[in-house]
């Protein structure tokens, strides 16, 4: 096992990554933004570097100067987390011929399914169920849009290859709209992705998002932890997760879980990775897969167990997989609460000082949060403080359980989205489960 760990990120996942060293009797180096000098986890950790000023780019998204850290502190692996360097298949490549093991799949396996276009293809021969559409990235030839989106018939949703979190997607309602909206596409591609390959998906009218959470050694072994439900979104951002989804056979859960689990063996996967799709009339469509530890992801240690970061962890320093497939049980529910500083109905970002904190407690809450009474969120990051997450033996229970948490929370100084989230726990339609991802955006009365 790693003597000592460089964490590669900030925030709640960056004390989340710290515990888990921690428990394991590994040390940790905090690298860290001037902006982030007094944050808890820094002085928590062994060693901590300065890697450079407050914007992203010039600290968190530094790959010399996280790597000159790992260098000076004598690290022996780079834990990404996510977001960030996290799925940036040059940044592992650099961390490995650096001589250091990046906790994560191998940089190639990052670079195919960073590119939507390239993971679809892999997974569709893996034998994963994909969304209808383009074969593959669109052609030069404008006629040829018109042809295949009159195949794949209206609605049509144009997906820039290289998009992530949200952004470089539309839909296309109409022909007349089609090939305006495709090269919008492209041109926003370029410029944000610094890629203007797109593709083309038919538009599911009103899925759910379903993802399944699987895990792979380098010895050929994978396993799924079931799914989650990530349907509650705005934006096509997540703002509450769930585990299990409501109301799905475990006999599809099992199906699902174990292609995904195969398609790692095929592809020689390694370390944790969600299988994304869309759910909707029973069936599930592959969307994209993420190449790392996610957001969500206590909602399936709650109800399996399992430590998917301690996971991560022996899985880089060649360790077999600790549980088998058949040894995963599921036990209960467990319901996130993603909670941002910004305001909870207009979304608008809510930096700055918190002044009064109280972190709530009881059976089955847990709380994932770097924060503080005092802290200070800085405007620069995303606007993520923490999630609240209550596990129950029901799902009953574990929403009686969120709506006590709630009311406990106390985060004064900022405005925080815990209203929505009390909200949304008492809501009609998420009681009953089995939202779409429509949902939340024709409840706050938004355009989706
Ligand atoms: P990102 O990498 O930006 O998260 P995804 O491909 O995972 O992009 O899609 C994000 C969200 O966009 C999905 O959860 C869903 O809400 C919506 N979406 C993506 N593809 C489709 C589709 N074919 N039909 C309907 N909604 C879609």
């Amino acid at each position: 096992m790693f003597d000592k760990i460089l964490i590669a990120n900030r925030g709640e996942i960056a004390l989340r990554i710290q515990r888990a060293c921690r428990e394991m009797g590994i040390k940790t180096v905090a690298v860290h933004s001037e902006a982030d000098a007094e944050a808890k986890y820094v002085r928590l950790a062994d060693e901590s570097v300065c890697i450079g000023p407050a914007p992203s780019l010039k600290s968190y998204l530094h790959v010399p100067a996280i790597i000159a850290a790992a260098e000076v502190t004598d690290a022996e692996a780079i834990h990404p987390g996510y977001g960030f360097l996290s799925e940036n298949a040059d940044f592992a490549e650099r961390v490995e011929q650096s001589g250091f093991v990046f906790i994560g799949p191998r940089p190639d396996t990052i670079r195919l399914m960073g590119d939507k276009v390239s993971a679809k293809d892999a997974m569709k021969e893996a034998g994963v169920p994909v969304v209808p559409g383009s074969e593959g990235a669109l052609p030069e030839d404008p006629d040829e849009w018109l042809r295949m989106a009159r195949d794949i018939g209206y609605p049509v949703i144009i997906k820039a290859a290289g998009g992530g979190g949200g952004r470089g997607m539309r839909v296309v309602h109409t022909e007349a709209n089609l090939i305006q909206s495709v090269q919008m596409t492209q041109n926003e591609a370029g410029a944000a992705f610094n890629n203007p390959v797109v593709y083309m998906e038919k538009y599911l009218g009103n899925p759910r998002h379903i993802e399944i959470q699987v895990l792979a050694d380098e010895h050929g072994n994978a396993a799924h932890l079931g799914e989650r439900d990530c349907s509650m979104q705005r934006r096509h951002q997540k703002v509450l997760e769930e585990a299990p989804a409501p109301g799905l056979a475990l006999a599809l859960r099992n199906k699902i879980g174990e292609r995904c689990a195969e398609a790692c063996r095929k592809i020689g996967y390694r370390g944790a990775g969600t299988f994304e799709f869309l759910y909707e009339n029973g069936e599930f469509f592959f969307i994209e897969m993420n190449t790392r530890v996610q957001v969500e992801h206590p909602v399936t240690e709650l109800i399996t167990g399992v430590d998917i970061v301690q996971e991560t962890i022996r899985i880089a320093a060649g360790e077999k997989l600790s549980v088998k497939q058949k040894e995963v049980q599921f036990r209960g529910h467990a319901i996130e609460c993603r909670i941002n500083a910004e305001d909870p109905f207009t979304f608008v970002p809510s930096p700055g000082r918190i002044t009064l904190y109280h972190a709530a407690g009881g059976p089955g809450i847990r709380i994932d949060s770097h924060v503080y009474q005092n802290y200070y969120v800085p405007p620069h990051y995303d606007s993520m403080i923490g999630k609240l997450i209550a596990y129950g033996a029901t799902r009953e229970q574990a929403i009686a359980r969120m709506r006590v948490a709630l009311s406990e929370m106390i985060v004064e100084g900022i405005k925080t989205n815990i209203p929505l989230h009390v909200e949304l726990m008492n809501d009609a339609a998420f009681i009953q489960g089995g939202i779409s991802i429509h949902y939340l955006e024709q409840k706050l009365g938004l355009k989706s």
